[in-house]
C-alpha cells in the first residue's frame, strides 16, 4: 500500500464527513417533509439569496442544480439525462438541467433524494447563464407555476452603483411576490439573522480553504466540492456555521498530526471549473498515486467572496438586503477576465500552485468560454504550466479518463521539468 493511501483512509473517517452526509439526508427529508405540511416552496438558482427566505414564517427552498449534483456523484446523472433525452431534449444542454428534467417529469425516481417537492413558485437568476431562466421556463410552462427571473448583470469589474440599485429594486419585486402568494408577512430582523449565520458560515469555510496554504496541503479541492453541499441546503442557519467550524477545527488537527490527504505530495495543483462530480474519488485517488494533490478551485474558493477576490464579505450588521446584493456576483461565472484572473493570481500565490488544470465543461459554456484566454496570461504573464482537458461535471458518458490523464500527466511533466 502506498503511503497516501494509507493517510488517505485515515483522512476520510473525519466526523465532519460523517456529519455532513447526516446533515444533507436531513436537510432533503425536512424539505419534503415541511412541503407536505404546507409551507411555500420556492424552486431557486444557486445564485438566488436564500437568506430571504429565513425572513418568512414557512418559506423552504430547493436548488435544482444543487440536487442534480447530488445525483451525477451517486452515479444516477446518465440514467436521468437519458429520460430528459427521451423527451426530447438536447444533449448538448446543460446536464444539471437535463438531470433535473428527467427527474421532475418521471416523479422523483432515481434520485437519492426522492426528486423535489412541487413547487409554488420558480425564481432563476441570469447572472450565471440564460440557459437556466429557460430551464425553469419548461416547469412554468407544463406546471402552470409562476416563474420570477432575477436579472442580474455580468460584471467585467467591480459591481457598478447603479446595478447594486437595479438589484435591490428587484429584491423588492421578489419580497413582494412571495407575501402575496404565501400571505406571509416578511420580517427584516429575521433575514438579518439569517445573513448574519451565512456571513459566519462563509468565515468559517474560509478556515478551512486556507489550510490548502500548508505543505503538504491539508486539503483537497475534492474535499471542498463535496462540503460545500450544505450551502446549498442549509444556509442562514447555525447548524450551517457549527457544521464548518467543526469542520475547519478537525482540518487543523490533522494538519497539527501530520496527517495529510496526499502526504507524498510534489505537485500542487489549482482547478478551474465546476466539480467533475462523476470523478471525485477516482480522480482524487489517481493523481494523489502521482503524488499531485488539486488543492485549490475557482468553484469553491469564490464562495463567500466579492467579485474577483478571495477573503469573506463579512456582514456588517446593518441592511442586511444590501449584503445579498452586494454579493450576487459571487460565483465565477458572470466575471470578465480580469476579475477571473485577479482572483486565480491571488489563490496561486497564497497556496503555492505549481500548476493549473483548466477544465473546459461540455454542459457549462460560460465557465468554459474565458479558459483559453485565461490560460493564455496565467502560462505567459505568471509563467505557470497550464492544462486543459475535456469534462462535463455531471454527465459521465462525456468524459473520458485516459484521454484526461494523458494531458493531467503531461501537465506533471512539465511542472517538473
Ligand atoms: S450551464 Fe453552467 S451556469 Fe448554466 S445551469 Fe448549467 S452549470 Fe449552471
Amino acid at each position: 500500500m502506498m503511503p497516501s493511501e494509507k493517510t488517505q483512509g485515515a483522512f476520510k473517517k473525519n466526523t465532519s464527513g460523517k456529519r455532513l452526509s447526516t446533515m444533507i439526508m436531513n436537510d432533503y427529508l425536512d424539505l419534503h417533509r415541511r412541503a407536505s405540511e404546507g409551507a411555500f416552496v420556492v424552486w431557486i438558482a444557486i445564485i438566488v439569496p436564500a437568506e430571504l427566505f429565513g425572513g418568512f414564517e414557512n418559506v423552504v427552498y430547493a436548488v435544482p442544480e444543487s440536487h442534480a449534483a447530488l445525483c451525477a456523484g451517486k452515479g444516477t446523472g446518465p440514467v436521468l439525462c437519458e429520460k430528459a433525452e427521451g423527451f426530447g431534449y438536447s444533449t448538448d444542454l446543460c446536464s444539471y438541467a437535463r438531470i433535473d428534467i428527467g427527474t421532475a417529469f418521471d416523479g422523483g425516481r432515481d434520485s437519492p433524494t426522492f426528486g423535489l417537492p412541487r413547487p409554488d413558485l420558480l425564481i432563476s437568476n441570469t447572472n450565471n447563464c440564460s440557459l437556466l431562466v429557460k430551464w425553469f421556463d419548461v416547469y412554468h410552462r407544463a406546471w402552470g407555476v409562476p416563474h420570477l427571473a432575477l436579472d442580474i448583470p455580468f460584471c467585467y469589474e467591480n459591481q457598478k452603483e447603479r446595478d447594486f440599485r437595479y438589484i435591490m429594486d428587484q429584491f423588492g419585486t421578489l419580497i413582494s411576490t412571495i407575501e402575496e402568494m404565501s400571505g406571509q408577512r416578511f420580517d427584516l430582523d429575521r433575514a438579518r439573522e439569517s445573513v448574519q449565520l451565512s456571513s459566519e458560515a462563509f468565515k468559517e469555510w474560509k478556515r478551512f480553504l486556507s489550510f490548502a496554504a500548508h505543505r503538504p496541503s491539508g486539503i483537497t479541492a475534492f474535499d471542498s466540492f463535496v462540503q460545500m453541499a450544505p450551502i446549498l441546503t442549509s444556509r442562514g442557519t447555525r447548524r450551517l456555521v457549527d457544521h464548518y467550524r467543526l469542520l475547519a477545527d478537525e482540518t487543523a488537527e490533522q494538519v497539527k498530526n501530520g496527517i495529510f490527504p496526499v502526504p507524498d505530495e510534489r505537485y500542487r495543483l489549482l482547478w478551474d471549473n465546476i466539480a467533475p462530480w462523476h470523478q471525485l474519488r477516482k480522480m482524487s485517488g489517481r493523481l494523489a498515486g502521482l503524488g499531485a494533490n488539486i488543492t485549490s478551485a475557482s468553484y469553491t474558493y469564490c464562495i463567500g467572496a466579492l467579485e474577483g477576490e478571495y477573503d469573506p464579505y463579512e456582514f456588517d450588521g446593518n441592511d442586511p438586503l444590501a449584503w445579498l446584493a452586494r454579493l450576487q456576483n459571487f460565483s465565477v461565472c458572470p466575471h470578465g477576465l480580469n476579475l477571473r484572473g485577479k482572483a486565480m493570481n491571488e489563490v496561486i500565490g497564497r497556496n503555492a500552485i505549481d500548476g493549473v488544470v483548466f477544465a473546459s465543461n461540455r454542459s457549462c459554456k460560460v465557465y468554459s468560454l474565458m479558459q483559453m484566454d485565461q490560460m493564455r496570461y496565467i502560462r505567459e504573464e505568471l509563467g505557470i504550466p497550464c492544462v486543459m482537458i475535456d469534462v462535463d461535471h455531471a454527465d459521465v458518458r462525456k468524459y473520458s479518463e485516459e484521454t484526461a490523464f494523458t494531458r493531467l500527466e503531461a501537465l506533471l511533466e512539465m511542472i517538473g521539468a
